[in-house]
């Protein structure tokens, strides 16, 4: 029998799993000229092939990312686990086979929202609004909060009034640097969404 590569097998396995059935004759014993047909009329024919890295954890997953140029802007069609990887194989786990989510949902809030104290509505805000906000309620919970010494008249310099979490949606550098901030203002509560 013929070799055939990991790629290969899996695309003849996502053809196969779409319901195609088809006789014999060819590496896989199979003959293909029906899937053929039917991939050419996949939603991904004919798309670009860009290879990325899932960017939520240190595993480092390796993507494809399908697009197509449509109406003089880029479509991303779909994002899938690659095969050609050692590192997944073609797998992702379920936050990174959600990933073409992080660019396309409907449901992303694409500004930003305030919901004043007592209020029972969201308003949409500017950026500088929000950034000021965060900013003055930071340094006042801060400076109510900052213990210098605890009881043992140990130098702790930690602020108990501020607690962090990450979203999952953090990639790892955002996570690196979100941790770095909160440690220097002395913030000791940090979580990550996805640990919860
Ligand atoms: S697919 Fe999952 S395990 Fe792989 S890098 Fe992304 S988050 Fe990490």
């Amino acid at each position: 029998m013929a070799e055939i590569t990991r790629r290969e097998f899996l695309k003849l396995g996502a053809a196969g799993a779409a319901g195609l059935a088809v006789p014999i004759a060819n590496p896989l014993g199979f003959d293909l000229k029906s899937v053929k047909r039917r991939t050419l009329e996949l939603r991904i024919a004919g798309a670009k092939e860009v290879h990325s890295v899932c960017p939520y954890c240190a595993v480092g997953c390796a993507l494809i990312a399908y697009t197509k140029q449509a109406n003089g802007t880029t479509q991303l069609l779909q994002i899938e686990g690659d095969p050609d990887s050692p590192v997944n194989e073609g797998r992702l786990c379920p936050k990174g086979a959600t990933a073409m989510q992080l660019a396309t949902s409907s449901r992303r809030v694409e500004k930003p929202l305030y919901r004043a104290p007592g209020s029972a509505k969201w308003e949409e805000k500017s950026w500088d609004f929000m950034l000021d906000k965060i900013a003055q309620n930071l340094k006042a919970s801060r400076d109510n909060t900052f213990v210098a010494q605890d009881a043992n008249g140990n130098t702790v310099n930690r602020t108990e009034g501020v607690a962090f979490a990450g979203g999952a949606a953090f990639s790892s550098e955002e996570g690196y640097f979100a941790t770095k901030l909160m440690r220097t203002l002395g913030v000791v509560h940090i979580e990550q969404q996805a640990r919860v």
